[in-house]
């Protein structure tokens, strides 16, 4: 197994830690480092934004990528932790498959899928990925390997289910694919002016089974534009390739400064005007993973990073917090390059430590300045005010209370991050 030090970082680039990482080659490799190890955590592709996937040790699982089972009749694939969603669409696409639930990137492993328990575009009618989820194997603190499922050691499934990794190492799991016709997505496109306007879209809305809305966070009356779709019918499905997209590398850190109030305002003008109202033909690739076009876009906010702030408000108090949220962003020093409003349905009582709750969450991209600490400690009181709470994926300042999850009530004290001793600290 190779075990070097270096520099470390989640995909928002702060904070920048030196850490030792491990990158075991089998189950074997994997029990040594955990009995010889403390304060280690899984580490997948690191695409978390903040320092979920930080310590002092990490074991990545980037070399556990066989696929282990793959059924084309009843759409159950089986696979190791470290395998990238990326990885599996050459194959269960052109068998007819794709996932139930994916996030809005494709390079992230199965175990990261189900350690923040990810959600999608369509979680109202769909969930989270552990409602897909069968089965997992995990090795705990001594070393021995459970299997978890809704009937085999559920408890353990669910405290795992978005557990940010602190109940050990998932080594592989089992979950379930749906069905498509194509590659084909029916888009529909909504321009609101206002966000009043793009909130009564995503009601009106409803029958369209995913829905994800730009907000121009630089826009006093909030305006943006929704993006509703569904798996086009049969006859326009299209063909079972998925689509190999041309990418474009941002092979540098960008200077600080690009990203400033005048061009984040004239960014999203830019893109405002060009927004179209109305509906269209878009394959899987560009529906769901626009952002993987830029490989390493993250470089564009410099070596300082940025902070995600992603947040989900219950359903009553939503429009109204949003709107405050976004008054407050309008009065401070800060402004959010990226905003995206996605709507949440119930969560079932099992799924303990996942994100959403019925209502709507918001994720907001902020450059890291010296002041954003003070605007997030302003959004965290109006959040938790609201009864609402932050995504622990995306969270790299944050305080304690706002991930509504204990950080020492579950799991093993051996599987630590940077992120649960800070809501330990706290
Ligand atoms: C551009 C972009 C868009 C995104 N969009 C969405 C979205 O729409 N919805 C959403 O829910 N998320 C989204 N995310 C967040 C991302 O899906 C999650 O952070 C995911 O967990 C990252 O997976 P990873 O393999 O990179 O894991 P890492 O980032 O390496 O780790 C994330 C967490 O999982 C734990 N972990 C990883 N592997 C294992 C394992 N084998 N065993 C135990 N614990 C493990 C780590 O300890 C850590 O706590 C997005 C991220 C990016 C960069």
């Amino acid at each position: 197994m190779n075990i070097e030090t270096r520099t470390v970082a989640d995909w928002a680039n702060y904070p920048v830690i030196e850490a030792e990482v491990a990158s075991p080659l089998s189950r074997e490799d994997i029990r040594a480092y955990i009995l010889s190890h403390e304060r280690l955590i899984a580490r997948g592709n690191g695409r978390c934004y903040g320092d979920a996937a930080l310590a002092p040790h990490l074991l990545s699982t980037l070399e556990l990528n066989k696929i282990i089972q793959f059924d084309p009749d009843s759409g159950i694939i089986g696979c190791e932790a470290g395998v990238l969603l990326s990885d599996l669409l050459p194959l269960i696409v052109p068998a007819g498959w794709f996932f139930h639930v994916t996030p809005g990137i494709k390079s992230i492993t199965v175990g990261g899928a189900v350690a923040s328990d990810v959600h999608g575009k369509n979680h109202p009618s769909k969930g989270c990925f552990s409602n897909w989820l069968i089965s997992f194997e995990l090795m705990t603190a001594d070393g021995e390997i459970t299997t978890c499922s809704r009937t085999e050691n559920p408890t353990l499934f669910w405290q795992t289910c978005g557990g940010m990794g602190w109940t050990g190492i998932i080594l592989s799991a089992q979950f379930q694919l749906m069905k498509i016709s194509g590659v084909n997505m029916r888009q529909t496109a909504v321009k609101a002016p206002d966000l009043e306007v793009l909130f009564r879209s995503f009601d009106e809305m409803r029958q369209w089974p995913y829905a994800a809305g730009w907000v121009d966070g630089t826009d006093k009356k909030g305006r943006g534009v929704v993006f509703f779709a569904d798996h086009a019918s049969p006859e326009l499905a299209g063909s079972l390739i998925f689509p190999q997209k041309k990418t474009r590398n941002v092979s540098f850190f960008a200077p600080s400064w690009i990203l400033n109030p005048l061009s984040i305002g004239l960014h999203n003008r830019i893109i405002f005007s060009k927004a179209k109202h109305g509906e269209q033909l878009v394959d899987l690739d560009t529906y769901f993973y626009p952002l993987d076009r830029v490989q390493n876009w993250n470089r564009l906010y410099g070596k300082r990073g940025f902070i995600q702030y992603q947040f989900c408000l219950p359903e009553e108090n939503a429009f109204d917090g949003i709107r405050r949220v976004l008054e407050i962003i309008r009065k401070s020093p800060e402004t959010p390059f990226l905003t995206v409003l996605k709507r949440h349905g119930e969560r079932p009582p099992e799924a303990v430590h996942s994100f959403p709750i019925r209502g709507y969450s918001l994720a907001l991209d902020f450059p890291r300045t010296r002041s954003i600490f003070d605007l997030v400690k302003k959004l965290d009181d109006l959040v938790w005010s609201l009864d609402g709470k932050i995504y622990l994926t995306k969270d790299a300042c944050s305080a304690a209370r706002m991930g509504r999850v204990d950080p020492v009530g579950f799991g093993h004290p051996k599987f630590t991050s940077m992120l649960r001793e800070r809501l330990r600290l706290r």
